[in-house]
């Protein structure tokens, strides 16, 4: 069983910081394993849909994204939760929309976003290797709030 870690809350510094990237000899092994598998466990068991690892004190740059319909995102799309090493944003779409946000940095707060309509990505996995995605919609909402916790921005301050 992977650890709840604790959360860092809005105001704390490691939520402000530029995250670093996660270097080439942290590939493959069991620290970023049981990181990514630790900040899985503290996604869902306060039902989130996503989560940047700076979130849990750790400043680099590795996110997971995991819409599905639960307690907090009734209508969320179902996915397979994705594991992303060095996300980059690539392409975001000129459309955008409005979408409700919240945070599990930011409790009890949501708010409207404009976010791109389509964002294209690459990463890395836990195993180094390169993948480039679209993603739509709720999926590349995600994409968008938890690459902006890489480079300390909170979705507050898109409002
Ligand atoms: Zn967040």
């Amino acid at each position: 069983m992977s650890p709840i870690l604790p959360v860092a809350q809005r105001g704390e510094e490691i939520l402000k910081l530029k995250a670093a990237q996660v270097a080439d000899i942290e590939f493959n092994s069991e620290w970023l394993q049981q990181l990514a598998a630790a900040m899985y466990a503290t996604m869902s068991e306060r039902s989130g849909v996503g989560i940047a690892a700076p979130q849990v004190y750790i400043s680099k740059r590795l996110i997971i994204v995991a819409s599905r319909p639960n307690p907090r995102y009734p209508d969320a799309p179902e996915m397979d939760a994705v594991v992303m090493v060095n996300p980059e944003i690539l392409d975001f779409s000129q459309e955008t929309c409005f979408g409700e946000e919240g945070c599990l940095s930011v409790p009890n707060e949501r708010g409207q976003v404009e976010r791109a309509q389509v964002v294209k990505v690459r990463y890395q996995t836990l195993k180094g290797k390169v993948v480039e995605t679209v993603y739509e919609g709720f999926p590349a909402r995600i994409v968008q709030h938890e690459v902006d916790h890489l480079d300390g921005i909170l979705f507050v301050e898109r409002i």
